[in-house]
């Protein structure tokens, strides 16, 4: 059993707490993600799960096995993990084959089987046919497919993919997301991928742990991370998201600025304080100005400042007295000329209360 139970795990360095009491469990078999900015502790938590660092507080388990804690670290070899690093980290005086080969002959496997093994991951990267090139002979892509079959080669319980693509260009990236969500089905390795890219996490993983300032913000499917965050953290990193600030003057209605807001809530929170309502721009909705609508929940008057036709779509940004602006995406027949006044409508059912 690889599954991965991360609890109250911190690490310090110097004055700055990188990883902040970290709570996290990862299935056997599951892709989770560790998605989040630059800085956000992410790159250190996977060190910690490889047995690279030892935790200040907390603790890490595979199975029934204690793997880290203050009190020591079991070492990386002694894992059974595998990772993958943003730079391919192949070795260039091997061929394919060699490197792969490699980790096998380390650990005696047989010669017989060492072959069957390298040409049946090497197939499953379709590389099969690249075995006898070096690596300066091969695309960044065909690097890191090496790279990826030198992992899987010596089947490990776990891999930990740290940045993987963020080497690629954007085509090559975009196809190996799916590349590395097909091995991961072929194989059923429990794998923690650690990506600032909102899109990659959600190709890859089965569910997304956000990650800010060292604390996982919220853990869910890519389903529910977009249409349930919880904070207005989350709401903003995986989409584009309006973000209304204000109060909670009943339940389901927050008054934002000049905006009275009807919204669903997937959080307690108590009448009087602080609250914040999500839209995504693709539900707001524009139509000619109405006279004499002023109060009603969810509506207000705005003058559009910008838009942008974008083929498949137009992006407007809208300005709304006392409040910040909107951004709305609409259909690309939808045309409202830069200084129109408008009447924007906020359904109630698409706006989310999370919290502030
Ligand atoms: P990125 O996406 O930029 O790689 P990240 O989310 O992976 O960021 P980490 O590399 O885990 O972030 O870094 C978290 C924090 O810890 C950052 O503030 C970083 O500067 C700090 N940090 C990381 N490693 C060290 C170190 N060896 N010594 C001191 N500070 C460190």
């Amino acid at each position: 059993m690889a599954q991965i139970a991360i609890s109250g795990l911190r690490k310090i360095f110097g004055k700055s707490c990188a990883v902040d009491g970290v709570d996290l469990t990862v299935a056997d078999g599951e892709v989770m993600a560790l998605l989040g900015p630059s800085g956000c502790g992410k790159t250190t938590t996977l060190h910690l799960l490889a047995g690279f660092l030892k935790p200040d507080g907390g603790e890490i388990r595979v199975g029934n096995r204690l793997l880290s804690s203050p009190a020591g670290v079991v070492s990386p070899e002694d894992r059974n993990m595998s990772m993958i690093f943003q730079s391919y980290a192949v070795w260039p005086h091997k061929t394919v084959f060699q490197n792969v080969a490699y980790g096998l002959e380390v650990r005696r496997v047989l010669r017989a089987e060492i072959g069957t093994r390298v040409e049946r991951t090497l197939d499953s990267v379709q590389m099969k046919h690249l075995a006898q090139r070096y690596p300066s002979e091969l695309s960044g892509g065909q690097q890191q497919r090496v790279a990826l079959a030198r992992a899987i080669v010596v089947e490990p319980d776990i891999l930990l993919l740290d940045e993987p693509l963020s080497n690629l260009d954007a085509n090559l990236r975009e196809q190996m997301r799916f590349e590395i969500r097909r091995l991961h089905d072929a194989t059923g390795i429990t794998m923690v991928y650690v990506t600032h890219d909102q899109a990659e996490a959600m190709v890859t993983a089965d569910r997304i742990a956000i990650m800010n300032g060292g604390r996982v913000e919220q853990v869910g499917t890519p389903h529910e991370i977009y249409e349930e965050p919880r904070t207005a953290f989350a709401a903003s990193f995986i989409g584009r998201m309006n973000i209304l600030s204000g109060t909670l003057v009943d339940d389901g209605t927050v008054k934002c600025g000049p905006l009275l807001m009807r919204a669903t809530s997937g959080i307690p929170i108590q009448r009087g304080a602080a609250a914040v309502v999500c839209i995504r721009p693709q539900h707001v909705l524009i139509g000619p100005l109405a006279t004499g609508g002023e109060g009603i929940p969810n509506t207000a008057a705005g003058r559009i400042v910008r838009q942008t036709y974008l083929g498949e779509m137009r992006d407007y940004l809208i300005e709304i007295a006392g409040a910040p602006q909107l951004r709305a995406i609409t259909d690309p027949n939808v045309r409202h000329e830069i200084g129109a006044e408008v009447t924007i409508e906020l359904p109630p059912e698409r706006c989310r209360i999370v919290a502030a």
